[in-house]
């Protein structure tokens, strides 16, 4: 059975571009391909400590699942849903990539420069996480990883590093994801989904970003998410068209139009053709986000603790089973066994 994997990084509470761009394509695909693939949705805690942690990890762990569950997700027994800490085989495959990887390759990863700039001090761990992400992926030798743009460089990462291992060995030990092009038939996107800061659209919403207005979190209070989407940066153009390049900030609101419904963005921008009156699209989208807000949150409190451990647990057994399987073929290659 191929496996299609993915994992959100839980520093913080998810923000609506981690929901449209990541958990929402995971789910439908989940959905979709159950009955003949592992589902693979684990919590990348260890990725979360390389930034500053907001509340308490533990229950950010335990609230990542959650999201899935409230996104739609219907369990069966090839959904395996597991936290990174609890399966030691991606720590340890991580070193070996680690010194099969070349420090140039790392510094040229756009969420390193981006995470980096402008700081006095960066921890190796900024540096170093694609490789552990690649270890997440080729533990499982999942060959369709669903995330936003920003991760597309990673995925090419994770490809580079296990063909350049199986070369070095000699045989096929790792299986490498498929191409981006390839990942995105499969999401059924012609492009990597990236949503927009509301106050910066130059950039993407990010969870770990300062500046509260630019990002709309999955458990903002509705009332204020539809606020933030009011006040969004937009342009001086007059005209409702999608232009990212020109218009990133209206583009940006037709997109999340587009997902928050799910309908075509083709479609969202006919509807929209001609118009010029930015304050009627922004209370369109904002009333949009609030109606979704609402009937997410509702659906997140019936989740509880007990059932999440429950999955968790349960994945945990089978991670470290296939992982465990996989690292000591590893480890034999490189003469460690
Ligand atoms: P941080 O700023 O702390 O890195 P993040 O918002 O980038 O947080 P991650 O946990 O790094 O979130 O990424 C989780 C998933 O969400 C990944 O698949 C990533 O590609 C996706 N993602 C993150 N930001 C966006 C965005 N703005 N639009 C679409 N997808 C996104
Ligand atoms: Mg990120």
């Amino acid at each position: 059975m191929k496996t299609i994997l993915t994992g959100l990084r839980v520093n913080s509470e998810p923000t609506l571009g981690n929901y449209l761009g990541a958990v929402l394509p995971m789910v439908r695909l989940a959905n979709a391909y159950k009955a003949d693939h592992n589902i693979n949705i684990f919590v990348p805690d260890l990725h979360s400590i390389i930034s500053k942690v907001d509340g308490n990890l533990k229950k950010n762990i335990f609230r990542s699942i959650k999201i899935y569950f409230a996104a739609g997700l219907e369990p069966n027994e090839n959904v395996h849903l597991y936290r990174q800490s609890y399966v030691p085989a991606h720590s340890e495959l991580c070193w070996i990539l680690e010194c099969n990887a070349s420090m140039g390759e790392l510094s040229r990863m756009t969420q390193y420069k981006e995470k980096s700039e402008g700081k006095a001090s960066v921890n190796a761990g900024i540096f170093n996480y694609p490789v552990l992400m690649a270890a997440d992926i080729l533990l499982y030798g999942a060959e369709y990883v669903p995330v936003g743009e920003d991760q597309f460089q990673h995925l090419e990462l994770t490809r580079n590093l296990a063909m350049r291992f199986n070369n070095k060995y000699g045989r096929e030990i790792f299986i490498p994801p498929v191409k981006t092009e390839d990942q995105l038939k499969f999401m059924g996107v012609e492009n990597g989904i990236r949503i927009r800061s509301l106050t910066d659209p130059e950039r993407k919403m990010s969870k770990s970003s300062r500046a509260e207005n630019s990002k709309i979190m999955m458990l903002d209070d509705p009332e204020v998410a539809a606020k933030k989407i009011m006040s969004a940066t937009t342009d001086s153009v007059g005209k409702i068209q999608y232009d990212m390049f020109n218009q990133p900030g209206i583009s940006n609101l037709l997109q999340i139009e587009a997902l928050v419904n799910n309908i075509p963005l083709q479609d969202v921008v006919s509807t929209w053709a001609g118009e010029t009156r930015y304050g009627d699209l922004k209370q369109k989208v904002a009333s949009s986000v609030k109606s979704m807000l609402e009937i997410f949150q509702a659906r997140m409190k019936e989740i509880p603790d007990e059932t999440v451990l429950e999955y968790l647990e349960a994945g945990e057994e089978y991670a470290n089973f296939v992982s465990k399987a996989k690292l000591l073929e590893v480890q034999n290659a490189v003469g460690l066994r």
